[in-house]
């Protein structure tokens, strides 16, 4: 496993540091019903905040935006600075999924791309609900098998770096055993990964393999990404990135 801090500086200066896109984040956005006219919002591992800004976009509520690294939380505050009024409405925060600094039932929903793998989806269901009062939604895009017979290279893949990744099926039981009510979900477009996401990265690693030719570390993980890449393009039909849009039960 390279060294975290190549990782994060790979993906400074990109623009997401996940698949997404701002289709797919109004898309499950418009799935909650009853959200109020300003509602309180959480956005946990929100990186340089591609989906706080959409989020900020489709509402007048408060967006509060949590990452732990605070080089992607400093890109978000200039973006921030930069932007239009009801980027206003942002509150960039430093601090861990794992131990979020908030009351219980603070938020009427709390989003979540690409982030929750990192303590888990059962785990950071379980942790984060206390945050909800009951009826709140809780919206989060998971990596998630979309087919049940795949390749054994692809499975050894997987078993590497996610290794607790699952089905649609048995993600929406977690949550449903997790105290959450399943009001829809749908597969993130192949364009959310190779335009909006590995396309810029691509751009970013050739940038990224020059300022560190010559280091064995960082030759490794631009290998590692690019094969990374090379398997979404083959076996894309066998998993993706599923949007689950849950809300919490009494
Ligand atoms: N939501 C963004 C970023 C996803 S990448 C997007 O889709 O573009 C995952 C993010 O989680 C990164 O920004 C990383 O810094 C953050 N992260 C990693 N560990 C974390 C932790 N313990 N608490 C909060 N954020 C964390």
């Amino acid at each position: 496993m390279p060294d975290m801090k190549l990782i994060f500086e790979l993906y400074e200066g990109t623009l997401r540091q996940g698949p997404g896109n701002a289709a797919s984040t109004r898309r499950a956005f418009t799935m909650l019903p009853g959200l109020g006219k300003r509602p309180r919002i959480l956005d946990v591992g929100c990186g340089s905040g591609a989906q706080t800004h959409d989020l900020a976009q489709l509402t007048r509520g408060s967006v509060v935006a949590v990452d732990i690294h605070l080089p992607f939380l400093r890109a978000l505050k200039s973006s921030i600075a930069a932007g239009p009024s009801h980027f206003g409405q942002i509150f960039p925060v430093a601090a861990s999924m794992m131990s979020l600094p908030f009351k219980d039932g603070a938020f009427d929903l709390i989003w979540s791309e690409g982030a929750m793998y990192i303590m888990g989806f059962a785990a950071g269901l379980r942790s984060w609900r206390r945050l909800l009062l009951p009826g709140a939604g809780l919206v989060v895009s998971e990596a998630t098998w979309l087919r049940d017979d795949p390749p054994a290279e692809l499975r050894d893949f997987w078993a590497a770096v996610y290794p607790a990744m699952t089905t649609t099926a048995a993600n929406l039981a977690t949550a449903q055993a997790e105290g959450y009510e399943p009001l829809g979900h749908f597969v993130l477009p192949e364009s959310a990964w190779l335009e909006e996401y590995y396309a810029p990265l691509e751009e970013r690693l050739s940038r990224f393999r020059d300022e560190h030719a010559g280091n064995a570390e960082a030759e490794a993980l631009v290998h590692e990404t690019e094969r990374e890449i090379s398997f979404y393009r083959r076996f894309f039909a066998w998993y993706g990135y599923v949007f689950y849009i849950l809300r919490k039960t009494a």
